[in-house]
């Protein structure tokens, strides 16, 4: 009786998602070169699902720095290994000592959503859109500097091309460094907008610029995309986060903010 009414689809991403596009940078960064990602506990334990079938290891939270580190001795691929911030000071402060001491041979991306996502939003010692016993974050470069991290890179995976520009040099640099692509939870954004009583702008298809190449629906699986009876991408507003990162993916500058164009 439960499955009545439910989408038959595997679990994915929300709309505007701020994983889906750091797993899709880190896609684009690393095209035509063969490697090995050890993913981890999370919201992006999707990740190695359909539709994106990104992953080769996912274990127990914080295993992917572990098994990152012992992966780097074992295969001839470049090894990069992906947490997000709230599993990283749960379970990954251990190995990313050792990576760090050692300088291993691998690159981490730290997906840095602000909170615990996968489990309602509570907050962590990172989290910035709270108020801290302390008085203040952890903030997660200065700990991975405190560390040791010498090699510590920050994007924000809204802006795509710059994205996946820092990324490809981030990844040819030797030895270890971190990735941090920081973006709060999609979820948690909203709610936060909706207190302050800021408007969530959707993005629309201006149908007469579209070419029905469908990059937007092939190469990002946005949730928030259908399409209709003649085959035309729509999106659905209610659903729609706003976060253009599609918008920036179509060759025929035909996904529009309603912002900016009354379609
Ligand atoms: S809850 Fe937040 S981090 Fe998790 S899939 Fe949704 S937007 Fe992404
Ligand atoms: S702007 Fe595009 S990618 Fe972002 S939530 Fe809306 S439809 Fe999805």
């Amino acid at each position: 009786k439960l499955k009545e009414g439910l989408a038959v689809r595997p679990p994915t991403f929300c709309p505007g998602c701020p994983h889906r596009a750091s797993i899709h940078a880190v896609r684009k960064a690393l095209k035509g070169v063969k490697h090995v990602l050890a993913t981890d506990i999370g919201c992006y334990s999707m990740s190695p699902l359909l539709p994106l079938e990104y992953g080769d290891t996912l274990l127990s939270m914080g295993a992917s720095l572990g098994v990152a580190n012992g992966l780097q001795y074992a295969v001839a691929e470049p090894v990069i290994a992906m947490i997000g911030d709230s599993t990283f000071y749960h379970a990954g402060l251990p190995g990313l000592a050792n990576a760090a001491y050692r300088n291993s041979n691998f690159k981490l991306f730290i997906l840095d959503n602000d909170v615990t996502a996968m489990t309602g939003q509570q907050t962590n010692p990172n989290t910035r859109m709270t108020e801290h016993p302390a008085g203040q974050p952890l903030i997660l470069e200065e700990v991975l500097k405190g560390l040791g991290v010498r090699d510590i890179t920050i994007v924000d995976p809204y802006q795509v091309k710059a994205t996946v520009d820092k990324m490809k040099e981030a990844l040819q640099r030797p030895g270890f460094g971190v990735i941090i692509s920081r973006r709060v939870c999609a979820l948690h954004g909203d709610r936060w907008k909706k207190k302050k009583g800021e408007p969530i702008i959707p993005n629309k298809i201006d149908k007469n610029a579209c070419k029905q190449f469908y990059t937007c629906i092939r190469d990002f699986y946005c949730p928030a995309y259908s399409l209709d009876e003649n085959r035309q991408a729509v999106i659905a507003p209610e659903l729609c986060d706003g976060c253009n990162v599609c918008g920036q993916l179509c060759q025929n500058s035909a996904v529009v903010s309603t912002r900016e164009v009354k379609l």
